[in-house]
């Protein structure tokens, strides 16, 4: 069995230009080519498709993530290759990876096996430049609020309330805490300070919600900082910062066009955290692909209960996208682990086990439809070792839950191995019309929008913070952000905050330790667990095995 790798460095792609212009119909005068096989989509152009028609949006997601896997971004591809098969004109959108993960453990982000977005080893490693951009105009944002200080600090910034650190795109766990201005009076004023990996900047997030230029920089001025000494929030705006930020972003903004290994496009752009942001690509790429296309293909981050929430309540609300139909995710391996079975045993028929993980698919199935008012499909991602029995099993389950089960081969066969799914989905489509709605709606308090969400979705039984807790949200109620979206970060291993409680928990209580605001991407982040903003990287990192050979080809990339 080949490795991703090798499997994508046999690719045979097409010119960029060629796709755009057969498959999508995008003239050369509107692209703008980095190399032969990735093109920018001129913001020109996208603004001159405004009065097309929209495709159908569908959105993929999961179960409650596992160790064993679960395989949202190689399905998205799958389904995106297979609806091609069956004529239709379909694209894929896709999150751009991040170096951190990509050198760290968890690996790329550009598919799997034969449903891969290529050229892979550039989609992994850099790509069009589009997180330097964003590191760029982070960092530069910080230059300036200790730069502000050191010259005399005018909008008196209370060095001890910065809320801006800086970024780099690398899990450097010595950069989580740090001191800067070090070394006497030339270098301003010493104060704690910190990084974060750029998915996790504020700026990754605002870029992925932005739906012009103009609306870019408006976001970017409204990012709160930091704080005065009477605790007065001060803006980006105040530094004057956000048009240079803007000029940063400027050619990171034109959606990236590349394209998947059977030659249908696939837009790559933005990759924001799915804990303390959406997790989803921009919006600006999904926009550009429904009016390029009849059915668009799209991955939310994590399981349903987080990413498909986001999607909904924050991308789909803020940018009056639809989608038509969700599909959800699932392996056998993943269900028996929710099912209590051990990670090592999962290649082994364990019919209880199945029986009882189960419960986490139901709960998101029953989530999506009752909750979000999309009809839905559950694709199982084969793995080799699933038993007939199980599957059938997973399928007698499911019966009554009018979300059809398909079973799909497209990491093994490609396309191809994904055509049931397609099939399917586009019937789904036609037969079933969404009643698409989201879990709250704007004029709810946050304290009811986080409650509505930990109730409904989670199965909690309430939500409790701290006083001081308490008192912050009802601040950020008071000074006018109540309207905004919530994004809840906790762990995605489970709908409770405990990420040992796999399979569907009830009755357990959502504890908020902490609140952000992210006034530019215009939502409030409810910090429930852990959240790391700056990961580490383990005892071996990947980036031991990756290398060049003696031809320049890149080797041990997955
Ligand atoms: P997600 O988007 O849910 O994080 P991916 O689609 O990126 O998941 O897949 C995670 C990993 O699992 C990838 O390395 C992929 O090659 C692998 N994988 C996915 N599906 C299968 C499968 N059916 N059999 C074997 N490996 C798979
Ligand atoms: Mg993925």
């Amino acid at each position: 069995m080949s490795t991703d790798i090798e499997i994508a460095q046999q690719a045979n792609m097409q010119r960029i230009t060629q796709l755009a212009k057969e498959k999508l119909g995008i003239d050369d005068e509107y692209l703008e080519p980095y190399g032969h096989y990735k093109a920018k989509i001129s913001l020109d152009y996208i603004e001159s498709l405004a009065d097309r028609p929209d495709g159908k949006l569908i959105l993929v997601t999961a179960i409650s993530p596992t160790p064993a896997g679960e395989g949202k971004t190689t399905t998205t591809v799958g389904l995106g290759d297979a609806l091609n098969l069956i004529g239709k004109k379909a694209s894929i959108c896709l999150r751009e990876p991040s170096l951190g993960p990509v050198f760290g453990m968890k690996g790329g982000a550009a598919g799997g096996g034969h449903a891969q977005v290529v050229p892979m080893e550039d989609i992994n490693l850099h790509f069009t430049g589009d997180f330097g951009a964003i590191g760029l105009a982070h960092n530069l944002l910080s230059a300036m609020i200790d730069n502000h200080i050191h010259h005399g600090n005018e909008l008196g910034f209370d060095i001890r309330r910065i809320a801006w650190k800086r970024v780099v795109d690398m899990n450097d766990r010595a950069l989580r805490d740090i001191v800067v201005g070090l070394g006497g009076v030339g270098n301003g004023f010493p104060r704690q300070d910190g990084f974060d990996i750029v998915v996790a900047s504020e700026i990754m997030a605002i870029f992925c919600l932005a739906t012009s230029i103009k609306d870019l920089k408006e976001r970017l001025g409204k990012i709160v900082v930091g704080y005065t000494r009477e605790q007065k929030p001060i803006l980006a705006a105040d530094l004057h910062a956000h048009g240079a930020m803007a000029v940063l972003l400027k050619n990171a903004l034109q959606p990236n066009l590349v394209q998947t290994l059977e030659n249908n496009p696939a837009f790559i752009h933005g990759g924001p955290f799915a804990n303390i942001a959406h997790g989803c690509n921009s919006v600006l790429a999904t926009k550009t692909a429904l009016k390029l296309s009849d059915y668009v293909v799209t991955e939310a981050g994590f399981g349903a209960d987080l990413g498909a929430e986001k999607f909904v309540d924050i991308k789909c609300r803020k940018s009056g996208l639809r989608p038509q139909a969700a599909v959800i995710v699932a392996t056998i391996r993943a269900l028996k682990y929710h099912g209590g079975a051990d990670l090592k045993e999962l290649n082994t028929e364990n019919l209880a086990a199945l029986a009882d993980g189960i419960a986490n698919l139901e709960r998101h199935v029953n989530n999506i439809r009752n909750h979000f008012g999309l009809p839905c499909i559950v694709a199982i991602n084969h793995f080799t070792f699933d038993t007939d029995a199980e599957i059938d099993l997973l399928k007698k389950k499911l019966a009554h839950h009018e979300a059809p089960v398909v079973v799909c081969r497209h990491w093994a066969e490609g396309g191809k191995g994904a055509v049931d799914l397609a099939r399917t989905v586009v019937d789904l489509i036609d037969k079933t019309p969404s009643d698409f709605r989201f879990v709250y709606e704007d004029d709810a308090t946050l304290w009811d929008k986080v409650t509505a969400i930990a109730k409904k979705l989670y199965g909690a039984s309430e939500v409790t913070a701290d006083l001081k807790i308490r008192n912050q949200i009802k601040k950020l109620q008071d000074a006018g952000y109540g309207h905004y979206p919530v994004c809840i970060a906790k762990t995605q291993y489970s709908f409770s905050t405990d990420q040992k409680l796999r399979g569907a928990p009830s009755g357990h209580e959502i504890n908020i330790r902490e609140v952000r605001l992210a006034a530019g991407a215009e939502f409030i982040v409810l910090v429930c667990g852990d959240v790391m903003t700056m990961p580490g990287l383990p005892k071996v990192p990947s980036a031991v095995k990756i290398d060049l050979d003696e031809q320049g080809k890149v080797v041990g990339l997955f």
